[in-house]
């Protein structure tokens, strides 16, 4: 079994996709190592292509949001992507650049084994739970894939450029704190308190 560590180096220079052509940095994954849950999305954005990291710009913010609100803080979790490159000018990455990147996220799964995997988005969702997932359609509703629960919601960066969605998502994410605790996880109660706060916490996404 791989150590992360070891993953990590090993995809270091990885030229499976053409992908590693236009990269400035590979954008591996962060994170805790040995958590129940992973979140997957898509491909690294511009800023994520120059930090080396995954979600550190707006959509990486709102993604934290969504975490607190939850109970959970980003060290708590892992998060990594489809891809580990940048796709030029941000287009969706092609199925064969998604498909020579999957031997490293199965590793990177197989190196946490996770209880439960949150796809972030349509191409991590296609990629993960079936290629015909509808994302508006088919967020919000567990599988069971591997032994693992999977579950899929919008991405932060649809949730950016559509705040009317964003209802729809913390709902999700209210399913995931539930399956969470159902498998012990005390969540920080004060990320959730009454009716009004919730509600203005929501508004405030
Ligand atoms: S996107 Fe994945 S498969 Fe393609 S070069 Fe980068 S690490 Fe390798």
């Amino acid at each position: 079994m791989d150590t992360m560590e070891q993953l990590r180096q090993e995809c270091s220079d990885c030229r499976l996709c053409r992908l590693c052509e236009t990269r400035t940095n590979l954008v591996f994954g962060v994170g805790n190592e040995h958590s129940d849950i992973v979140f997957v999305g898509e491909g690294p954005g511009e800023k994520e292509d120059l930090q080396g990291i995954p979600f550190v710009g707006p959509a990486g913010q709102l993604l934290d949001v969504m975490l607190k609100l939850i109970g959970l803080k980003r060290e708590d979790v892992y998060i990594c992507n489809i891809v580990k490159c940048r796709p030029p000018q941000n287009r969706d990455p092609a199925p064969e650049e998604r498909e020579a990147c999957s031997v490293w996220l199965k590793r990177q799964i197989a190196c946490i084994d996770p209880k439960i995997i949150v796809c972030l988005g349509r191409i991590s969702a296609t990629s993960l739970i079936s290629p015909s997932f509808r994302i508006t359609r088919e967020h919000g509703q567990w599988y069971e894939i591997e032994g693992r629960r999977v579950i899929a919601t919008y991405h932060p960066s649809a949730l950016l450029r559509d705040v009317s969605k964003r209802p729809e998502a913390f709902a999700d994410f209210r399913e995931i704190r539930t399956a969470m605790r159902s498998l012990g996880h005390v969540l920080d109660p004060l990320a959730l308190t009454s009716d009004n706060t919730q509600k203005d916490k929501e508004n405030s996404l």
